[in-house]
């Protein structure tokens, strides 16, 4: 006997990437910050006692929303309740899902992207349309005609994009945000590591259009994956339904949200981190050109290389675990010749190299 519904007896789940216990491991497959949190967040935790989990944490984690209200200089016109926090952003990604789309109707995402969107989507009942990217990663052409013929409900992009780390601009957004008739989701999980020069910040658009939802994570930028935290950033008739009706009532807990304020009110510390994973990224990027694996320029904390013939990529990441290096290797259409590698420490980089050299010479 079984009580699953019918569309979660066809589906199947997320595969997440590989999360081993050994501490030997060089893991440069799930794209976590290589450094851990900064002393603000350590004396932070520190300062918990467990007295302080006797009660129910502050249900909208408001104080962490003035913070990040702060931190986005949002105002004079938007601020704390243009934010949602929520359980890592894959919550606000399932929120999005559930509150704004109808079971009839459908999801668009670009492709190739986050997988956890289909996941989701085939949970709530809803149908995924899917857009290819062009053949530099870039959004596909006539893209908002595309998507207002689907009658697509939300369209998910990622920005920096994964696993290209490919960044479209804000005036491309804006553009998009304007002729689209639904809901643009732009999911920045790994906006931290664009290169500051660029000046990449999307969060204005939230001010201008009431169809922008842009998802911002702990996990990748402030080290805290291990957490479940992030938010969301958006007009306040978005926000509110979600806040107010769909969320869990608690749905983060008292030492996600101490710690995530700890973590923003000194973000300067993090941002020490983004600047050594951008220069990791470019030395990372110059030493595997070298030897062949060419690689898209990447504003993200990772790189997707193409693996030169005769060698495969399925064999290459193969090799590598042998050796204690785990990256992902994706086997889907267009990236079955690439490894997405997440940028480590110096050191961790240069091990990967040297044994990738050993491997294909
Ligand atoms: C990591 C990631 C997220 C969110 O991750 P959480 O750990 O749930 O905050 C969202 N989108 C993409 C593309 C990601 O890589």
């Amino acid at each position: 006997m079984t009580y699953e519904r019918e569309n979660i007896k066809r589906m199947e789940g997320y595969t997440s990437g590989e999360q081993p216990d050994s501490p030997d491991i060089i893991k440069l497959n799930t794209n976590e910050n290589p450094f851990p949190p900064g002393p603000a967040v350590a004396q932070a935790l520190a300062g918990i006692s467990v007295n302080d989990l006797r009660r129910y944490p502050q249900p909208t984690a408001s104080h962490l929303r003035d913070c990040l209200a702060i931190y986005h200089q949002l105002g004079p016109t938007s601020g704390p309740d243009n934010i949602i926090v929520t359980k890592g952003g894959d919550e606000l990604l399932r929120l999005a899902i559930s509150t704004f789309v109808e079971e009839a109707e459908s999801i668009a995402v670009a492709a190739p992207g986050y997988s956890l969107y289909d996941v989701l989507a085939t949970a709530h009942g809803c149908s995924i349309q899917k857009f290819d990217l062009d053949n530099h990663w870039k959004l596909p052409e006539n893209f908002a005609s595309k998507l207002n013929q689907s009658g697509a409900k939300i369209c998910f992009v990622v920005n920096p994009h994964a696993p290209s780390g490919q960044l479209c601009s804000v005036a491309e957004l804006r553009q998009l945000a304007n002729d689209f008739q639904g809901v643009l989701f732009i999911d920045e999980a790994y906006v931290d590591f664009v290169d500051p020069e660029i000046g990449y910040d999307s969060t204005p658009l939230i001010n201008e259009f009431d169809n922008v939802l842009i998802l911002r994570t702990f996990s990748k930028g402030f080290s805290l994956a291990g957490l479940r935290i992030a938010y969301g950033l958006g007009a306040q008739s978005l926000i509110d339904p979600m806040q107010y009706k769909t969320k869990d009532s608690y749905n983060t807990d008292f030492i996600a949200q101490t710690l995530a304020t700890a973590a923003i009110e000194n973000y300067q510390c993090a941002a020490e981190t983004w600047s050594y994973v951008r220069n990791q990224r470019d030395y990372l990027k110059n030493q595997l050109d070298k030897i062949g694996f060419i690689s898209n320029p990447s504003q993200s904390n990772f790189l997707l290389v193409t693996v030169p013939a005769p060698f495969e990529a399925e064999n290459i990441y193969q090799s590598l675990k042998q050796k204690g290096i785990l990256i992902r290797y994706f086997n889907l259409p267009r990236l079955q010749d690439k490894l997405r590698i997440s940028i480590g420490t110096e050191a961790e980089n240069n091990i990967l190299i040297t044994i990738l050299k050993e491997i294909i010479s």
